[in-house]
């Protein structure tokens, strides 16, 4: 399968409440980003609304079994979560695609089987995962323990609305949880299934919810619930000191926060192999259009590197052909609403404004219905350029040049994020010096983006958030430690 009919995909106003979908009055409209053609109504759960779900989740995961039986049914179940995730690219693809920014090809041969292989990746933790025994008189027995939460609070975002929320529930149904998770008002379809399917897996009924809304009514209302042990967000780092702000106002309680980026790309002189760099580096800020947090946003280069590195990244970009997601012949995805290309539209014009040259694009595609924004290339700015400091979260390309290592970190370092890097560099020692100084979660080296491997950990430095998500990290955050004291001498 590699198009679809998006007309012929049915999409359900509904939340996800007590093991099944419950339709509800539509409140809020959602598009299609490759078109712009209205795809349903959705339903937006009020306070009131929230509270009833909570209650019922936790009432639910009290009620089940599922943080105290043996860890490796619990495993069992995530596993043939995992199965039926995988299985199901036929429903389950075009669902993803039709409301989001993923191209169907795209959603099956790396979304599903991304999310299948997370869950599984966490469900292997469930059993593996032990406490302490601590240094105490040996009168006593000390011990460490970890216990779940109860019910975690989940926020995503609508770049990547299966995997986003796979990173959110896994871990934390894996350690015994119950979940209840809102995701983004843009993107809200997919996760529907997802939850059915682990329903069908045999997860107890009621502790996976979901709720549908916006941010400010219902996960606002999320964030607030007394009956919420954590929450978990990805998303802006604006929407991530909201989300702070009403942890702290009505608790406080816990937080991971995943944030926004502006992640620069380091190429020096001596990188490998220009060609290849300059591919990689252009696929660093068009995949999904530049709509990763980790969108490698500013390219660095070394002086004498540079023309090659600009005459590759254009030759990458006018490669790119928009088209909608179900499309097998596009290769750069729409934006994600016609606000979205706006806003993109409105740095680059300020970012010209303020002195930038724009070598490539710069526009949004006329005529195609959504918003597609031309794969673009700007130089000739500074650190105080609109288009350097902002997070544009659109496939738009800065480029300095530095001349030393040293000038390279300067202009690396951003006064707000400090999600990830990359350095292009056949020198070993410089590569680890880098790696040393660099401020951010993540720096790849010789490489740009996530492998399949879930074991490495990811989260930002600065604003770019608290905590991690996948890897041993994020297991272990869905979990509370408990100190336990037996003494032996009275037992
Ligand atoms: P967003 O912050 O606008 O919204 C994210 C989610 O928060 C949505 O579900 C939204 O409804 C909800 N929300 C909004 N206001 C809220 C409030 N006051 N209280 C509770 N919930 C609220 O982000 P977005 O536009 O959906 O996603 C793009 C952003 O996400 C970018 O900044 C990107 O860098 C970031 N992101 C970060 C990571 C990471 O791992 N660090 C991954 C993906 C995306």
């Amino acid at each position: 399968m590699a198009s679809f009919d998006p007309r012929e995909v049915a999409v359900r106003c509904a939340h996800f409440i007590g093991g099944r979908s419950r339709d509800a009055r539509a409140e809020l409209e959602v598009f299609r980003p490759s078109d712009g053609g209205f795809q349903s109504g959705l339903p937006c759960a009020s306070a009131d609304l929230v509270d009833e779900v909570v209650e019922g989740t936790w009432r639910a995961w009290k009620a089940s079994d599922w943080a105290s039986r043996p860890p490796r049914e619990r495993a069992r179940v995530m596993r043939r979560w995992a199965d039926l995730v995988e299985a199901d690219g036929a429903v389950l693809g075009p669902l993803e695609a039709v409301g989001s920014t993923r191209p169907l090809r795209e959603v099956l041969a790396w979304d599903i089987p991304y999310v299948a292989e997370g869950i599984r990746f966490f469900a292997e933790f469930a059993d593996k995962h032990g406490g302490e025994v601590a240094a105490t008189a040996t009168s006593h027995l000390g011990l460490q323990i970890t216990e779940p939460y109860g019910v975690v609070g989940a926020i995503a975002p609508w770049n990547f609305p299966l995997s986003m929320a796979g990173w959110k529930i896994a871990p934390a149904l894996a350690a015994g949880n119950a979940v209840v998770i809102k995701p983004s008002e843009l993107t809200p379809f997919s996760i529907l299934r997802l939850a059915e399917l682990a329903t069908l897996a045999g997860l107890p009924a009621g502790i996976l919810s979901v709720v549908q809304g916006d941010g400010r009514v219902t996960g606002d209302a999320l964030c607030r619930h007394p009956r919420i042990g954590k929450v978990t967000f990805t998303g802006s780092t604006g929407t991530g000191t909201a989300i702070m702000t009403a942890c702290a106002e009505s608790g406080p309680k816990p937080v991971t926060l995943e944030l926004g980026g502006k992640s620069p790309q380091l190429v020096f002189a001596d990188a490998p192999d220009l060609a290849r760099t300059a591919r990689s580096v252009a696929a660093a800020i068009t995949g999904n259009a530049g709509q990763v947090c980790v969108s490698g946003s500013r390219l660095l280069v070394q002086r004498a590197a540079l023309e090659p590195m600009l005459e590759g990244i254009r030759a990458a970009f006018v490669d790119l052909r928009p088209g909608p997601t179900w499309s097998a012949a596009a290769t750069l995805s729409p934006i994600i609403s016609q606000r979205q290309g706006q806003r993109i539209q409105d740095i680059v014009t300020r970012s010209q404004a303020a002195g930038a040259e724009i070598l490539v694009g710069g526009a949004l595609e006329e005529g195609l219905g959504g918003a597609y924004y031309q794969p673009t290339l700007i130089t000739g700015v500074g650190a105080d350029n609109p288009a350097v400091g902002e997070e544009i979260f659109g496939p738009v390309l800065t480029v300095q040049v530095f001349d030393d290592e040293a000038e390279a970190l300067a202009l690396a370092d951003h006064p707000t994020y400090g999600l990830a890097a990359g350095v292009h560099t056949a020198d070993l020692g410089r590569a680890l010096r880098l790696t040393r100084a660099l401020e951010a979660g993540t720096v790849w080296v010789n490489r740009y983006g996530r492998s399949h491997d879930w074991i490495i950990p990811t989260g930002g430095y600065k604003r770019s958030g608290i905590g991690k998500d996948l890897g041993r990290a994020a297991y272990e955050a869905t979990l509370r430690s408990k100190s336990v004291l037996i003494d032996l001498e009275h037992s």
